[in-house]
């Protein structure tokens, strides 16, 4: 058959099949049509018909998830976990704590997961979790009751050959640390059943920071590329966790200066660059708004709104808050600024009209799946230290990471040169994660 017309086929099919799940819709549009090129020169995936299994999640589970208040109320939320795929290694990837989950946003997050990881190098598979469960203004008790309850139920679907979560949005080390405690109840101390553990109990040094370190060591590689650096380059950044912290931190340490981060209500803007000190002792302390940012730093604004809506002068821009942030509009506003290198730290930050802008105007674009791609690389990295035993240090894991993210930078640009045009760096992930994982997928057999 012809290789336009199975694409289309089995996007039809998908539609008919989920014609409510939007977001993850929405994932599968944008990598199907990269993969074209590389499924004309490899027939073999199309008589198979590796797509049309791929799209389809090796399981999932949800269940209830029933939890006690402070007041004494019973609650009850819902929790899922997507095992995607296992071709290449244990379902591997994050369980997300927020108001927004549901089952298509987290079948898109554990689709993305799939490629993402295997274009890590690091033998691991896809998987995504998490919850409905709004984290915000809960009291420590009430989060440490949930993650138990949670993990209840998850702890039976789970283990270190079978699938190993981590964190993502509203999951960080405190809700890891519950998760795992109430894991070792029910079964045994394994450490290697969740990655992004704290340092104390086999977490690995260097994890908290990977994902935003990652983006921006993906970007250094691209500018080396070009014989180009941070050095002096404005960033607008989007969110104010984990991603965006570190992110800020590192681009700072490579001679930029980032002058913006946000939460769901607005965003910051500083003119002398964004305090790391105060973000983080704001976020990570006292686990408060960002309008306390702007209260204790005279160079800074805040505003309600999206970040994406400011108009300064800028070169670079890592969004690294979550899905869809940067729709069209918000993409010419970004041109419009001069940025000339968007790399997403979050998951599909950029809609599909917004991808299609920057490869139109000439906007290098390094797509989630390669460009966040460090936080899973090193949660592979705490699996291998968990396995042995052992302990690396700081810099051997951090040495690691610059090395796989100019390992995913180089696969990226040489695959797309290969497959699609230059500089397509989305399209090369999509092919070179696929084709990793197409190849086991074939080998093992229905
Ligand atoms: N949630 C992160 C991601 O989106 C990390 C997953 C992991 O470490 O397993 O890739």
């Amino acid at each position: 058959m012809e290789v336009q017309k199975y694409v289309e086929q089995i996007q039809k099919e998908l539609v008919t099949k989920d014609p409510n799940q939007e977001e993850f819709l929405q994932a599968v549009d944008e990598f199907l049509p990269t993969i074209i090129p590389f499924l004309e020169e490899h027939p073999e995936y199309v008589e198979k018909n590796i797509l049309g299994i791929l799209i389809e999640p090796e399981r999932l589970f949800q269940f209830r998830v029933p939890w006690q208040d402070d007041s004494g109320n019973w609650q009850v939320n819902r929790g899922y976990r997507v095992q995607f795929n296992s071709a290449i290694g244990p379902y591997k990837g994050g369980l997300r704590f927020h108001p927004s989950v549901n089952l298509s946003i987290l079948k898109f997050l554990g689709f993305e997961q799939i490629f993402k990881n295997s274009l890590t190098g690091l033998p691991i598979g896809g998987g995504k979790g998490g919850s409905d469960f709004d984290p915000k203004g809960k009291s420590d008790s009430e989060i440490m009751r949930f993650c138990q309850s949670f993990m209840t139920e998850l702890s039976k679907h789970i283990g270190p050959n079978l699938d190993v979560p981590a964190g993502d949005i509203g999951v960080g080390g405190r809700e890891i640390g519950f998760l795992f405690g109430q894991y070792k109840r029910l079964r045994e101390y394994d450490a290697g059943v969740l990655t992004g553990k704290p340092l104390g109990f086999n977490g690995s040094l260097g994890r908290t920071e990977a994902t935003g370190y990652g983006t921006v060591y993906f970007v250094k590689h691209l500018l080396e590329d070009r014989k180009d650096s941070f050095e002096g380059k404005k960033v607008l950044v989007s969110g104010s966790g984990n991603v965006a912290i570190y992110a800020i931190e590192k681009a700072q340490e490579l001679g930029a200066t980032a002058i913006t981060c946000s939460d769901s209500n607005g965003y910051i803007y500083d003119k002398e660059g964004i305090d790391l000190a105060l973000l983080k002792d704001i976020k990570e302390v006292r686990r408060a708004r960002l309008t306390e940012y702007a209260k204790e730093r005279s160079s800074a604004e805040y505003h309600e709104g999206s970040v994406w809506e400011l108009e300064q002068v800028a070169d670079i821009a890592l969004p690294c808050a979550t899905q869809n942030e940067i729709d069209q509009n918000k993409a010419e506003i970004l041109v419009n600024n001069g940025v000339k290198i968007v790399a997403e730290g979050a998951n599909m930050p950029s809609t599909k009209e917004a991808i299609h802008l920057y490869h139109e105007k000439g906007v290098l674009y390094g797509s989630g799946k390669a460009a966040n791609a460090g936080g899973v690389a090193v949660s592979a990295l705490e699996m291998s230290q968990n396995s042995q035993r052992l302990s690396w240090t700081k810099e051997e894991v951090d040495g690691k990471l610059d090395e796989i993210m100019k390992n995913i930078y180089e696969t990226c640009r040489d695959t797309a040169e290969k497959y699609a045009e230059k500089d397509n760096f989305a399209a090369g992930a999509n092919i070179a994660g696929f084709e990793k994982v197409a190849a086991a997928m074939l080998a093992q057999g229905l």
